[in-house]
């Protein structure tokens, strides 16, 4: 894992368990803070640095500040008798093989890999399968490059947190670019590529072109949008203004452009405190100068912004801004969801209140959206029919397009958090996605 100084050469430090006691503002945390940290720190990953503790944290709202809980490890994130239990272990000083060994087993009761991340949607090349790649809706093909699978800080409710603690995730193999070029070439229907992570964003501006510049192959017309993934708005904004590759960067946004691609930033906001300073404001600005733009998303989660006023104060500000507000996802069903976790019904309510408030330049945001196994399911609403009180839901994406856009009804849930505790309604044994099952899993 890096440290400030394999950072992209910004200013900022950065803070892991290793140093966090130097932070100016440890001292303002209380002993049982502090022990939070360190035990659930040791489960979870935890990176942090200055500009999030300088800017964007409000240490006289700790712990509840919004920020705080997006990136400082919590004593709920694990179950009580997990935490004692480490608690005790660095109380007294047990020998690192044995701390590991209890932690790994925590690690492993916390479905590290949720929707088949590892076995599903790999694609494949001449019967080889291309590890760091995914492609499970026809026109868009996932992208991990190896050099961006860390972040500037990590999100306490990160669904791929387990490749952030050394579990096994997603594995690479040498010749990546060549390999996501050649699967392109062979595939006409994919239209999007999506360069995700970690965040691709932590990669300095020349090993970012070496994956992006071979895009440009002639060949490779029917490609036609580009997204980059990425929460270093919030975490490194200095990355498009005083980083010393920032103009190589911006440069490279506005080559991809002018050859013809469409570039989309997706940004990853979680809460309007991320969008107020002025280092953020000209780091938008600077990135919207190269034609890029620049849509947003994020999991609505408990401690974070689980109020509809949240909500739509982000969107409010994003569309200022000249972001274009896209998802607002379901918590994945891994790591400290327990934590985070909102009921469907509740979520689906916090996205109506909001959107309620805001212009039609927000409405192009949709969810709230579980990325699940057969797609990504939105909850449209609640309902009654016939005396039968439903959720009405329908795919956003599917593994099968023909999924899409047709409405199907859940029996009305209060606890469900996930689309596998959704029973069909009006008495249906399965939904109707899954009277195909072969080709689901094809
Ligand atoms: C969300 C997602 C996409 C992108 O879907 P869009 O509807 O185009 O935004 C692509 N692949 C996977 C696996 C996804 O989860
Ligand atoms: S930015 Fe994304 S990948 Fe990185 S820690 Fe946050 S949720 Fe995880």
């Amino acid at each position: 894992m890096c440290d400030a100084t394999s950072a992209p050469g910004g200013r900022y430090s950065a803070f892991t368990l290793a140093n966090i006691h130097r932070a100016p503002q440890w001292s303002l945390l209380t002993t049982e803070q502090q022990e939070a940290v360190r035990v659930v720190g040791r489960i979870l990953p935890f990176r942090t640095n200055s500009y999030v503790m300088d800017e964007l944290i409000d240490w006289s709202q700790v712990p509840h500040d919004p920020i705080y809980q997006l990136t400082f490890p919590q004593p709920g994130m694990i179950g009580a008798t997990d935490y004692r239990k480490v608690a005790e272990l660095l109380r007294k000083d047990a020998g690192p093989e044995h701390l590991a060994e209890v932690v790994n087993d925590i690690r492993l009761r916390l479905n590290p890999h949720p929707a088949g991340q590892l076995t599903h949607n790999v694609p494949q090349l001449n019967g080889r399968p291309l590890a760091g790649m995914q492609h499970k809706y026809r026109e868009t093909v996932l992208f991990f490059p190896a050099a961006g699978q860390t972040c500037h800080a990590y999100c306490t409710y990160c669904f791929r947190w387990a490749q952030f603690v050394g579990l096994p995730e997603i594995k690479f193999e040498a010749r990546e670019t060549d390999d996501l070029v050649a699967y392109l070439l062979a595939h006409p229907e994919v239209s999007d590529l999506l360069v995700t992570g970690g965040d691709p964003m932590i990669m300095r501006a020349s090993v970012l072109r070496r994956y992006l510049e071979p895009l440009l192959n002639p060949k490779l017309e029917h490609l036609t949008n580009i997204r980059i993934g990425s929460k270093s708005l919030t975490y490194w904004p200095t990355r498009y203004l005083t980083d010393p590759d920032a103009a190589s960067i911006l440069h490279l946004f506005e080559e991809l452009i002018a050859a013809g691609k469409h570039l989309t930033f997706m940004a990853h906001f979680s809460h309007p405190a991320e969008l107020q300073t002025s280092t953020l404001e000209r780091a938008v600005r600077n990135i919207r100068a190269t034609g890029a733009e620049i849509r947003t998303q994020a999991p609505l989660v408990r401690h974070i912004n689980d109020q509809a006023e949240t909500w739509r104060d982000k969107w409010r500000r994003e569309v200022s801004l000249g972001l274009i507000p896209y998802y607002m996802f379901v918590e994945r069903d891994t790591g400290p969801k327990r934590y985070f976790e909102v009921p469907l019904f509740r979520a689906q309510q916090i996205f109506k209140e909001a959107y309620a408030q805001v212009s039609g330049l927000a409405r192009t945001v949709r969810g709230p959206s579980m990325s699940a196994l057969p797609g990504k399911v939105r909850v449209v609403g609640v309902s009654e029919v016939r005396g039968e009180r439903i959720f009405v839901l329908e795919f956003l994406q599917a593994r099968d397009p023909d999924w899409v856009g047709q409405p199907f009804f859940a029996r009305y849930d209060q606890q469900a958090v996930w689309l596998n505790q959704l029973k069909p309604a009006f008495g249906a044994d399965r939904f109707f996605y899954q009277q195909a099952p072969a080709k689901m899993l094809a």
